[in-house]
């Protein structure tokens, strides 16, 4: 499914819900400004390759456009609108003062050598440098994109726009070296557990069994939280190129070992090797979407035998799945709500750039899981009181915030 129209599709069942503002919600249906722009980047065998880059700035009702930059030779614009869409609802479904954007480069990061990775990066800042900036747009990492990509783009911004502190704040999910925040790494796991941690108790589900589709940053993360948590087991994982199964439980440590030795999760131990269709299928109590988009779709939705979902990944349901995993009485938190750990933190990192000073991990991690439980409590009761799925609350949630912050500005 076309990922824009899947956020269109719960837009509208929103706004039907609450009947919202109809300006508003035209205003919403589309990005407020699209950039393409085309990097030509020197190979190390001497010639010059030109890669597409997109940066959506889909809206800035609430604070500077925000949100990660994707390098997957899949992106399209399509995805990166969808993403950006997605990321102004989720920053206003945790109440930070952030606006949505998102970016995304089409390219196989993996077929890069480290120093034509770095050319990339650089040439896609300075093909931007002026529509993005701390008060204007913010990127972050995404799928593929990691802290030292982040470096590299706020270096290149500095060189552009000169070597102020605050200069560093243009981007979010740099190391701490340079500016990045403690506990930004694991902050998007970190967020979704202390959402999961609240929805199995209002849903009375003890001991849960897990299984996590994807094991990048946010699935490994995952997968680590519940593996140290006795009341939890974690029996699948999968990435990119399989998964596997074990019923007594995964060795998360031993398996982050393997992965790190062998490139994949699977052929690890005595656990049985399953596909990533198959993953989504297995009798667990909690399912965890930590990869891409469209994984519940119409197509198997009917066969999720998990009590929960918890969507760490973007976009993973669609909305016919949605309906039918409603009817199921299988709740799904959704994205916007259980990955906006990642985006809280680097509210923080922004701010404390800003104010040109460090927190403790602790502070961040306390204020942190107050954010995320918070907006939990609040997306619950919405969904009580219109008697809505958790999805279609968290957006009610995040459109009554935008509305509030469009009749605050005078000149619109
Ligand atoms: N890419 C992450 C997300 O989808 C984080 C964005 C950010 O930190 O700005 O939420």
């Amino acid at each position: 499914m076309d990922p824009f129209q899947n956020y269109l599709k719960k837009l509208d069942k929103a706004k039907d819900t609450i009947k919202f503002n109809d300006k508003i919600y035209e205003i919403l249906t589309r990005p407020q400004r699209i950039i393409e722009v085309n990097i030509p980047v020197e190979m190390d065998s001497g010639e010059t390759k030109i890669f597409t880059g997109y940066r959506v700035q889909y809206n800035n009702f609430r604070g500077p456009y925000k949100g990660g930059i994707r390098y997957h030779h899949n992106v399209d614009m399509n995805e990166v609108k969808a993403l950006s869409a997605w990321m102004t609802m989720k920053c206003a479904v945790v109440d930070i003062p952030m606006g949505g954007g998102k970016g995304g480069i089409i390219v196989n990061p993996k077929q890069l050598s480290k120093g034509e990775l770095e050319r990339l990066s650089r040439g896609y800042i300075k093909a931007m440098h002026e529509s993005i900036g701390p008060f204007i747009d913010v990127p972050a990492p995404d799928v593929y994109t990691t802290p030292e990509i982040m470096s590299w783009m706020m270096d290149e911004y500095m060189k552009h726009n000169g070597y102020h502190y605050m200069n560093r704040a243009v981007i979010t999910g740099k190391p701490v070296k340079d500016g990045g925040s403690l506990g930004r790494d694991k902050s998007t796991a970190l967020g979704g557990y202390y959402v999961l941690l609240d929805a199995l108790e209002k849903y009375s589900i003890k001991n849960p069994r897990v299984a996590i589709q994807g094991f990048g940053n946010a699935g490994s993360v995952m997968a680590e939280l519940l593996a140290n948590n006795k009341d939890m087991i974690v029996v699948a994982v999968s990435d990119s190129k399989g998964g596997i199964y074990k019923k007594d439980g995964i060795n998360v440590k031993r398996l982050l070992a393997h992965k790190t030795e062998t490139g994949t999760v699977q052929d690890f131990q005595d656990a049985i090797n399953i596909s990533n269709e198959e993953l989504l299928e297995l009798d667990v109590d909690v399912l965890i979407p930590a990869a891409l988009e469209n994984q519940i779709t119409e197509n198997n939705a009917d066969r999720i035998k998990a009590k929960i979902v918890l969507e760490l990944a973007n976009g993973p349901t669609t909305p016919e799945a949605d309906e039918i995993l409603f009817k199921k009485n299988v709740p799904v938190v959704p994205d916007i709500l259980s990955n906006a750990g990642g985006v809280t933190v680097s509210y923080f990192e922004w701010l404390q750039n800003l104010e040109n000073k460090y927190w403790t991990l602790e502070e961040v991690n306390t204020k942190l899981e107050k954010i995320m439980r918070n907006s939990f409590d609040a997306v619950y009761k919405t969904a009580s009181k219109y008697t809505v799925d958790l999805r279609t609350a968290a957006y009610i949630n995040a459109l009554q915030r935008i509305e509030k912050a469009y009749n605050e500005m005078k000149d619109t």
